[in-house]
Formats: C-alpha cells, sequence, structure tokens
C-alpha cells in the first residue's frame, strides 16, 4: 500500500491529495483518502509529498531491435537475441513503462517470460512477426541475395508474404501464436535496403484479406506508413491504427475520422537515427532515408493534434538509441501540452490496446503498474523524463523493481 501519495489522473488532467492506493494479488483494490488504520497486509510505503501516477505505455517498440542493423540480427541465435532483449526490457521498466505493445519481433516466449517474473520488463503486447510483400520495408534482403531463410529459429522481426492467401496464411500464423494484433508494412521505410519510402505496398486486396483475418480473430491491424497515400490505402482497408504518417496529410486526417483510427508517430527514432545511427550500425544508404522523414514527423503531430485524433506514444527506438525512450516528452510538447502528451502514453493507450481500466490509470480493477515521482508531470514533464532524479518507484503488475522511496 501507498500512503499520503497526490493520485494523478491522467484523463481528468488532475491530482488528488492525500490518497492511498492498496494493492493486492497484483491489482488496485482501492484508491481514497489516507486512513489512520492499516489496510491489508502487505508492506505501507509513504509517498507524502510526491505524485502516484500510472506506469506508462510505449505503443510502438521492438524489443528484439538490439542493433540498428535490423538485418544482422537474422543470422544470430535466438538465445543470444533474448539476452539482448533482456536488457532491452529492464532498461525500459527502469525508465517507468510498465507495458509495451511490439509492433514487430516479440513473441510468446518473451512475453510469458515477462509475465512469469524470469525477466523483469514492461507487460509485452506483441503482434509476432510483421508481414511484408517481397522488397517491401519488412524484406531485409539486399537486391544480390535471392536465399530467403524464414526458419522459426532465424530471428527476423518480419515475413514475407505474397498474394492473398500467403497473407491470410501468415496473418492467421501470428495469431495462432497469440498476436495480440497483426502488423502489415503499408509503404517503404527509412531500415530496409530496396523500397522507396515512397512506395506503397500490398495490393487493397492482400490488405482487405489481412484485415479480414485479424477481425476474425477480434483483433485489429497496425499499419506502418509514411505518405498520405500509403496511410489513406491502410486506413480505407480498414487497418486499426498507423505507425509514424510523417508524411500524411488533410485527406489523412479525415479518413482517420471517419474510421476512429488510431495514430502511433515515433519521433524519437528519427531524432535518435539523425544524430547517431550510423555509429549504432545503420548502413549509411538507410541512413541517409531518414532525413525525408525526419522534419516532417512534427507537422503530422501537429495536423493530428489539432484534429483531435487519438494519439498514443510510440518511439521505435533501436539498438543503443533505446535510451531515448523518454526524448519523445520531449519532442512531442513542442506541439502538444502536457496532459495530451501524458494521455497518450495512459488512457489512449489503453484504448488502443483493449485494456481501458486495466491499465494508464490508477484506479480499482487496474493492474497494480505505478510510478512514485516527486513532482508534478502536468506542470513538468521532465519530471518523467529524468528517471535518476525523479522517479522514486516503479512497481509492475503488483511488483516492485525500483524503490528509492526515503
Ligand atoms: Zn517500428
Amino acid at each position: 500500500m501507498l500512503r499520503n501519495a497526490a493520485v494523478l489522473d491522467p484523463e481528468a488532467g488532475s491530482l488528488a491529495e492525500g490518497q492511498m492506493v492498496v494493492v493486492e494479488d497484483g491489482q488496485v483494490v482501492d484508491v481514497g483518502p489516507t486512513r489512520s488504520e492499516g489496510s491489508g497486509n502487505g508492506a505501507v510505503l509513504d509517498a507524502g509529498g510526491m505524485t502516484v501516477m500510472p506506469g506508462l505505455v510505449d505503443a510502438h517498440v521492438h524489443v528484439n531491435a538490439a542493433t540498428a542493423d535490423l538485418a544482422a540480427i537474422e543470422a544470430w541465435p535466438p538465445s543470444y537475441l533474448t539476452a539482448h532483449a533482456a536488457g532491452i526490457l529492464r532498461g525500459m521498466l527502469d525508465r517507468g513503462f510498465t507495458t509495451v505493445r511490439d509492433v514487430a519481433g516479440a513473441d510468446f516466449g518473451i512475453a510469458a517470460a515477462v509475465a512469469e517474473g524470469l525477466l523483469p520488463g514492461p507487460r509485452v503486447l506483441f503482434g509476432g512477426r510483421a508481414l511484408s510483400q517481397t522488397g517491401g520495408h519488412g524484406d531485409s534482403r539486399p537486391p544480390g541475395r535471392t536465399v530467403l531463410d524464414q526458419h522459426p529459429c532465424a530471428p527476423s522481426l518480419t515475413v514475407i508474404a505474397d498474394g492473398v492467401t500467403e497473407v491470410r496464411r501468415a496473418a492467421r500464423e501470428q495469431l495462432r501464436r497469440g498476436a495480440h494484433h497483426v502488423k502489415v508494412m503499408l509503404s517503404g521505410g527509412v531500415a530496409s535496403p530496396t523500397d522507396r519510402i515512397d512506395s506503397v505496398q500490398y495490393s487493397m486486396g492482400e490488405l482487405r484479406a489481412v484485415v479480414d483475418e485479424a477481425r476474425a480473430a477480434n483483433r485489429y491491424v497496425t499499419g506502418h506508413a509514411y505518405t498520405a497515400a500509403a496511410v489513406n490505402r491502410g486506413l480505407e482497408a480498414g487497418v486499426g491504427c498507423i505507425e509514424h504518417g510523417n508524411l500524411m496529410d488533410a485527406s489523412s486526417v479525415e479518413l482517420f475520422r471517419s474510421t476512429g483510427a488510431f495514430y502511433v508517430p515515433t519521433l524519437a527514432t528519427y531524432a535518435a537515427l539523425a544524430s547517431e545511427g550510423l555509429e549504432q550500425g545503420m548502413p549509411a544508404d538507410q541512413h541517409a532515408k531518414v532525413f525525408e522523414v525526419l522534419d516532417a514527423g512534427l507537422a503530422a503531430l501537429e495536423l493530428a493534434h489539432r484534429a483531435g485524433l487519438p494519439i498514443v506514444y510510440g518511439t521505435d527506438l533501436l539498438g543503443g538509441m533505446h535510451r531515448r525512450q523518454l526524448t519523445e516528452f520531449i519532442l512531442r510538447a513542442q506541439v502538444q501540452p502536457a496532459a495530451h502528451v501524458l494521455r497518450s502514453a495512459t488512457t489512449v493507450a489503453a484504448r488502443l490496446v483493449g485494456l481501458e481500466g486495466r491499465i494508464g490509470v490508477v484506479a480499482p480493477g487496474a493492474f497494480a503498474d505505478l510510478l512514485v515521482v516527486d513532482g508534478n508531470p502536468l506542470e513538468r514533464l521532465e519530471v518523467l523524463t529524468d528517471p535518476d532524479r525523479h522517479l522514486r518507484l516503479v512497481m509492475a503488475a503488483g511488483r516492485v523493481h525500483t524503490n528509492r522511496l526515503a
């Protein structure tokens, strides 16, 4: 139990002073004014002068992206990659992220390892391997290579599937392995050797087939896209969420509105890749593509914010750049008020992943994913972005990970 805390309500953008938060069996069971008598039989922590808030959600990560040279990972043994992923997951939890949505790479094994407490880390909501067409954003082969090794022990973040039959099978395969969503590549990307940023990928028939399969399993499809053309094709096919979207325009905003789709910008990764992508292992020809989308990202966010779209926190960082996971708060604060950015990493993220009331709030019935910070993030987002100084406690599913409360 936590006592004497100011409890943050991200949806209302308010703090309630003098509260206690009672935790039992990994869940919050009571939130209310601090009473003098004890409650329950767990440890009692005094959070006087501090803010208790829900753990953060990062809705665009790759826990297996251990280097910015994604093609290199495919030749690693899964055991070595898992050791890397363990460090990446621990770093995320150290920064206050208690749920992550992995949008290519993570599988049911890593999610189970965290859920069972074998690895410290945030809850992993995974989509398995992202679907890509031949020569698309998920095809890591250089043009001179034809061999494609899709053995399950080759730890690729993606699966190549072409044609309606193959994409249906690929989607069903991810869903069979427990995927929380299906990720599809709608356009070219930065970290791929043979496609253009402004290409559109997959036919409408293939996209509709993937959406069909996800809906049949009561799941949703999320799409990687940059240009308005790619974003719009995805939304027209029924994709429920768009990743990146740096080069979208007003026509895309209209489609977001009419479909209710979510938007996950990932500004942190472009800033990171521009400044240190080469030294982190990104091949030079891919690094050059960063500058086609870098500046447009903020304008796209502003467009989406003005339109009132449901915007979710995402970072998409690779390799040694994961330490920049909290910089997305600072980048977004250039065009969004702090309360909006906080909602994107809590309540709006919860809606996207279908865990409303379970994550992103401090309330009875929620998982006990709790942070204690020594300030009010509604007034100063820096309270979140400098965890060594301000983050005093991290609890994930009722387990205390960090405790620096005096
Ligand atoms: Zn990504």
